[in-house]
Parts: structure tokens; C-alpha cells; sequence
């Protein structure tokens, strides 16, 4: 950001850093002068800068925005109100995303539909789940801790997983998800991802540093297609708003050109990886998922192993059983084979298909997936399985599709 004009940091600016250029130049957005959501620290000193404040106020806007989490520009009492006045008149803006609607499951998972920053009436889907998804099971995050509620605050949750879009909608198609139906509508800006988390975290009067937030970039789109905003997201939420890398989870369908990237960057800020295996070999791959015709397992796998790991951390592999098609024994032999081939430090976690409208798959029997479970663990593999979350309010895996089914 360094070097750019404040008022070239709009989130349609940001947005189109992938395919969608044109498209997102256009769109109208959130206020008429800088929108600050998103920003961060550095680039919105330049923005006092140029109004000929000094770089501490950057600072002192970053802590509202990010730390007490307000969401008016009128409100910031650590600037001057002459200060306020002036940038509300100029146009400035905060512009946080919006929860417009929120859906309710009977197990507690929340599922939110989030007006984003660019003006275009697509909403995002973010979704709360209490007490995790189980999918983090194992992975040192604390999700094996029981069940008990908070008393001090009164809350009902010891720890809670935040799922997190990163676009609208998908361009990899894989053929089992609802959200593929949807074509890639757009990328989201780093103020809509990192903006999904603050606004679910203030519906929840969450205490960071107090309470524990996982957050779970898998819900709409394909993260590492839309690396830039994604990775701004993730600094800021280390950063400004306080979580931890080591709790945020990105979950891949094999973008090898994006692992490689995460290989790259500062270890400090990079979340834990999870692929989207979800086949024991290329063929069934190549069929359900077609990205794998352009980075097969072994090309996603040489990748994963250029990303150097903390102590005792493990690679997540996805495995969605698609009834009759992945689930069978001999999938799990195959499947427990090429983890042990793969000489990384993994564990898989199983989750049963959640149907969609449209989609010709049918669930797993719970027989096969108990069956599955065993094979593998007897073979040594770590192996989780996820509890289906929210499935009455299409707050699933692979459910997120803008749906308004489930509204009470
Ligand atoms: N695009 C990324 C992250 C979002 S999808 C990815 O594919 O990894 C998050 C997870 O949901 C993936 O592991 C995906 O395989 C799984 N998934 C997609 N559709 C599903 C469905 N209908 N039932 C169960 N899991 C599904
Ligand atoms: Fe996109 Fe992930 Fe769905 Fe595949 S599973 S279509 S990558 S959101």
C-alpha cells in the first residue's frame, strides 16, 4: 500500500486484483471518499497524512475500527470532532459490512448474510459456530475441550469457529458444492473477509484475547484465487484485530500457485492449511473436482511440502464422502496409502456430503463412513470427523449459496 493516495484505497480498487477488473471499477461503493475498513495501520496514516494530520491518528483509527470495533466515523472520540466533522463531510466513511440477515439452526450454528463494501446487492455468507465444527478437532486449537458454558459472561460457548467467505461465489466448480453453481460473481475486498469476522464477533460481544475465536477460511470461494485481499484480511485480523494465525485455518481446493505463495510468505502470518482432498486417487479427482487436471494430488502435495511447519503441526486433508463414489474401503486404503506416501505430518477429517438442490450425489450410509473412520485409523492416520453444522439453514459445508431457506 505504501506509496499509493489515500483516496486510491477504496475497496474498489482492492477488489480487482483477479478477473473481475472491469467489472468491480465500476460498481459503486460504500461512501464517496476513502472507505477505511480495511486499511491498514500504514495505509491509513497516509490517509491522515494527506489531510495534514499527524501518522499517530492513523493509529488512533485503526484502534476503533479494529480493536473497539465502531462502526461510525462520527464516533471515533479519539479524534478531534472538528477532525470527524471534516472527514464525514468529505466523504469518509468507515463502511464495515453489514449482517442483514441472520438464520438460526436448532444446534446453534448461526448463518449471516453480509452486505459487503461494493454496492452490487451481493451478499456475503459467514457462519458462527459455537463450540467449533469439530474439524479442528486434534489440531491443538482446543476444540477437544467439552462442552460448558461461560459463566462469568453467561455465554453457552467455550470457543467458537467463524467460517469466512473470501468471494462470491466460485470459479472452481467442483461438482459436489452449492456454492460452484453460483460462477465466480467477485472477489471480495479485504475490508468484506476481515469485515465478516468483526461483525460476527461484535454480534457475539466477543473478548479476544479472552475467549477463543477459530476462524475457518471455508465458506464461499476459493481463498487462494483471491490471494491479495485474502492475505491483507488475514494480516489485519492478526494484526489490528488480535487472532492469531495459529487459530485461523485456510482450507484449499489445491491452488498450487497460492500454496506456494503461503510457502513464501512470513511464517507469523500464516494460517494453518487444509486441502480439499475428497478423492483416494486422480481419476475419481479429476472427475469431482476438475482443477485437478490442472495440479493433480502429487503437484498439490510437492507444493504443500515447500511450506515450512511449526512444531506439531499437521496438513489437513478434507475428505468429503460422496455416497458410493469416495466411500468405499478400498477408498480408505488408498486413501491412508497416499498419506504415508506423502511423508507429511497430516490428519483427515471426514465429512459426510450435505446435499443441495440440484446435485446428484447422495449422502454417505453411516455405516460407510464409520467404516472409512476405522480403515484409516487402524492404518495410523489421524482421522476426525466433522459434525454436520447448521444443515436446516443451509449453514454447511458446501451449502453457501445466498439462500434464504431456513429464515425464522
Ligand atoms: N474453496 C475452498 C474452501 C471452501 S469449501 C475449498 O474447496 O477447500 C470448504 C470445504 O467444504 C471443502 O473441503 C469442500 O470440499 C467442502 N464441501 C463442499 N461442498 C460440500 C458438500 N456439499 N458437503 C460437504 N462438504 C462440502
Ligand atoms: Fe469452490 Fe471450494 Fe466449492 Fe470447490 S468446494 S466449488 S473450491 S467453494
Amino acid at each position: 500500500m505504501e506509496g499509493k493516495k489515500c483516496s486510491m484505497l477504496s475497496p474498489a480498487v482492492s477488489a480487482h486484483t483477479n478477473q473481475l477488473t472491469q467489472l468491480d471499477t465500476n460498481r459503486p461503493v460504500v461512501g464517496s471518499g476513502p472507505v477505511l475498513f480495511g486499511l491498514d495501520a500504514g495505509a491509513l496514516a497516509a490517509c491522515m497524512l494527506e489531510i495534514g494530520e499527524p501518522v499517530w491518528r492513523g493509529r488512533q483509527l485503526a484502534e476503533a475500527m479494529y480493536r473497539q470495533w465502531v462502526t461510525d466515523l462520527g464516533a471515533v472520540t479519539t479524534l478531534p470532532k472538528p477532525l470527524r466533522g471534516r472527514m464525514v463531510a468529505a466523504g469518509w466513511t468507515i463502511g464495515r459490512p453489514r449482517i442483514v440477515q441472520t438464520f438460526v439452526s436448532n444446534d446453534g450454528t448461526e448463518r449471516y448474510l453480509v452486505e459487503g463494501q461494493i454496492l452490487d446487492s451481493q451478499t456475503v455468507e459467514t457462519v458462527w459456530m459455537p463450540d467449533g465444527d469439530g474439524g479442528e478437532a486434534g489440531d491443538g486449537s482446543g476444540a477437544d475441550v467439552p462442552r460448558q458454558s461461560n459463566h462469568e459472561s453467561g455465554k453457552e460457548w467455550r470457543r467458537a469457529t467463524v467460517c469466512v467467505s473470501s468471494q462470491v461465489g466460485c470459479a472452481v466448480n467442483c461438482q459436489f458444492c452449492l456454492t460452484a453453481k453460483l460462477g465466480l460473481q467477485r472477489n471480495l475486498t479485504a475490508g468484506e473477509i476481515a469485515g465478516q469476522v468483526v461483525a460476527v464477533l461484535d454480534k457475539h460481544v466477543v473478548e479476544i484475547g479472552k475467549e477463543r475465536v477459530n476462524l475457518v477460511f471455508m465458506g464461499m470461494g476459493e481463498p487462494l484465487l483471491n490471494y491479495d485481499n485474502w492475505m491483507a484480511a488475514v494480516r489485519l485480523l492478526a494484526k489490528e484485530v488480535g487472532i492469531s494465525p495459529q487459530r485461523m485455518t485456510v482450507s484449499t481446493s489445491g491452488v498450487v500457485p497460492g500454496i506456494e505463495r503461503l510457502a513464501g510468505d512470513p511464517p507469523e502470518v500464516r494460517p494453518k492449511l487444509a486441502i480439499s482432498l475428497n478423492a483416494p486417487n486422480d481419476e475419481i479427482r479429476s472427475e469431482i473436482m476438475p482443477i485437478n487436471r490442472k495440479w493433480p494430488i502429487e503437484a498439490v502435495l510437492d507444493a504443500v511440502r515447500k511450506v515450512r511447519l511449526r512444531p506439531r503441526e499437521r496438513i489437513t486433508f478434507e475428505y468429503v464422502l460422496l455416497g458410493g463414489v469416495t466411500d468405499q474401503p478400498e477408498h480408505a486404503h488408498q486413501v491412508a496409502g497416499l498419506v504415508r506416501r506423502s511423508g507429511l505430518p497430516v490428519k483427515v477429517n471426514l465429512i459426510a456430503w450435505n446435499p443441495g438442490p440440484g446435485i446428484a450425489y447422495q449422502m454417505p450410509q453411516p455405516e460407510a463412513v464409520e467404516r472409512f473412520q476405522r480403515v484409516l485409523a487402524a492404518d495410523g492416520v489421524p482421522v476426525y470427523l466433522r459434525r454436520p453444522r447448521g444443515r436446516d439453514i443451509f449453514a454447511a459445508c458446501g451449502q453457501l449459496k445466498r439462500t434464504t431457506e431456513g429464515a425464522k
